[in-house]
């Protein structure tokens, strides 16, 4: 199943995207894409619907973020080996952990603000892993049943203030709208094998980034174990899985976004992404 949030930001309703891209309303079936919802019993209660009897959307709407509620964003840094070697740093031997603000949460196709005072703005396609059951301590073998589902993370990163401010990389992760996420959840079962789908990502229509989770160097299964030793994760919570090579920051010379520069990204079988950058004005 494909499940969106659609509708003006901060009042999205729940769908879904049925045969022949017609999106379908779930108001009467779930409070919201988000928390409960996502659990393997309550994803088996939707797909035993008859869709024809769900009500349709009729005008083309936003899509908002596709996971409402999201308790934590747990970000896999250096997870391809490539994008490591760019960024001038080794190969992990184990996963590098670290936090994006889940204020950062924006609709796919929203405008993505260049902070005040950025000059490092930077942009990230990977693939985010939806957590569906409560995952503690779990096996890499079972990991992937406490998977719901499968959507498209455009990981954005100043990185200014992420690698030349000090402390840790979340000052660079987290500012507003450095996080859209879908435009769809696609749930797990339509996605036999995450480490097989191609990604890509463009600026202003250069094709920056083309790669494919088959690259990763910890996998899905073994993200979701790893972490959930170190913490419970949560129906809702997102795992950003690392981003394939071809970031501006990798480039020679380096190549960062201005107010006006247009992203558009997507990953085999999750949809796309488009973003509009624009300047974000400082509060009086
Ligand atoms: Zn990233």
């Amino acid at each position: 199943m494909k499940l969106v949030r659609y509708g003006e930001s901060g009042r999205e309703k729940p769908g879904l995207l049925g045969a022949g891209g017609v999106l379908r309303s779930l108001e009467h079936v779930v409070d919201d894409i988000g928390g409960d919802a996502l659990s393997a019993a309550s994803l088996a209660r939707i797909a035993a619907l008859d869709l024809e009897q769900l009500p349709r959307v009729a005008d083309v709407p936003r899509y908002g973020p596709a996971v409402a509620r999201v308790g934590k964003m747990i970000c896999v840094g250096l997870n391809y080996a490539d994008h490591a070697a760019e960024s001038g740093m080794p190969v992990p031997k184990e996963p590098v952990l670290f936090m994006k603000a889940t204020t950062a949460i924006t609709g796919p196709n929203d405008p993505v603000l260049i902070p005040r005072g950025s000059v490092k703005t930077d942009w990230e396609v990977e693939l985010g892993v939806v957590i569906g059951d409560i995952a503690r301590d779990v096996s890499v073998d079972s990991a992937l049943d406490y998977v719901a589902g499968y959507l498209v993370v455009n990981d954005v990163s100043e990185r200014e203030f992420q690698l030349e401010r000090g402390g840790q990389w979340v000052k660079g992760k987290s500012f507003d709208t450095f996080a859209p996420i879908g435009p769809w959840l696609v749930t797990r079962d339509e996605v036999p094998d995450p480490q097989n789908l191609a990604m890509w990502l463009e600026v202003d229509g250069h094709r920056y980034q083309n790669g494919n989770t088959r690259t990763m160097v910890f996998g899905v299964g073994s993200c979701v174990s790893y972490i959930s030793r170190f913490m419970t994760l949560m129906p809702g919570d997102i795992i950003s899985t690392g981003t394939p090579p071809g970031v501006g920051l990798g480039q020679r010379p380096p190549v960062y976004l201005r107010p006006g520069s247009v992203m558009e990204l997507e990953i085999e079988g999750l949809g796309r992404q488009r973003q509009v950058t624009v300047a974000a004005r400082g509060s009086s």
